[in-house]
């Protein structure tokens, strides 16, 4: 062969080589998010330690049921601290999350992307106003307003998330979800002021929240036995008043070991807990 039949015949040769010996198939791996033998990442790895807790709240038969058994048990609570007269108009008090809206979905996409809580992620959750309602919540609720009872929403979340908490409670049908109810954090996160503020018109009934600071502020002091002898203290009113949701995917319990500095810190006081604690 010529030169010129040289390169004329090049591509057919090329395409006869590539037939008989074909390329070996290129595996592209997954972009690994949480790889903490490669790089520390203190925040991956508190990331990963949530993820029995949210497995647990957003997919377990046990959560569904737990969240049920307390609302009827809230039923049986209201009809009797209903059953004392007042001149002031009756209320139950409600935290939302985790106590009438579901943001597991959330939790679950922090740990996906190897995040701990972000305020500025949370927010892109709560805009989208699609928080599925807590097992039970909507039936206590509408029970409530049928006993001619009012609901008065006291939620940590921020004054900028008003419209769309409004939003995804009106969208599930939850009553008294407008701006007369609805008590956002504003500052602190103390909800004594605004319990206060609920308290100087209406009786408050009940009250329901996945953590004890939702029932009372003392709650926040777990400095002796984890806060298990305010507990005991205050046994009777917690009995009478308050229904307990449960949440571990967060909360004072794990600002208690953790305190709320950086990822870093975080981490290095939950592994100094274990080292501790552990036999
Ligand atoms: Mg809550």
């Amino acid at each position: 062969m010529n030169a010129m039949m040289n390169r004329s015949l090049l591509p057919f040769f090329v395409i006869g080589l590539l037939a008989c010996n074909p390329p070996k198939a290129v595996v592209v791996a997954p972009p690994v998010a949480y790889a903490p033998s490669v790089i520390p990442d203190p925040e991956a790895e508190l990331s990963q330690m949530g993820v029995d807790a949210v497995l647990w709240q957003s997919t377990s038969a046990e959560v569904y049921w737990i969240y049920q058994q307390a609302y009827a048990h809230a039923k049986e609570k209201l009809a009797k601290n209903l059953a004392t007269e007042s001149a002031k108009p009756a209320a139950v008090v409600v935290d939302i999350d985790e106590t009438v809206l579901d943001n597991s979905p959330y939790q679950v996409g922090a740990i996906r992307n190897a995040r701990t809580f972000d305020q500025a992620d949370w927010k892109v959750w709560t805009d989208k106003a699609s928080a599925a309602a807590s097992p039970g919540a909507l039936d206590f609720l509408l029970h409530t307003k049928s006993l001619g009872c009012e609901v008065f929403y006291i939620t940590n979340r921020d004054i900028r998330e008003r419209a769309s908490t409004l939003k995804n409670l009106n969208d599930l049908g939850f009553p008294f979800a407008d701006e007369a109810h609805l008590l956002l954090m504003d500052g602190a996160s103390d909800k004594t002021e605004r319990r206060a503020n609920v308290s100087a018109t209406h009786r408050i009934v009940l009250m329901v929240g996945d953590q004890l600071r939702d029932f009372d502020e003392r709650f926040k002091d777990r400095a002796a036995n984890y806060g298990k002898g305010v507990v005991d203290a205050m046994a009777d009113s917690l009995s009478n008043y308050f229904i307990l949701l449960p949440n571990p995917m967060y909360g004072t319990y794990r600002d208690a070991i953790q305190g709320k500095e950086s990822d870093a810190e975080r981490l290095r006081r939950t592994e100094e807990w274990f080292q501790r604690n552990g036999k």
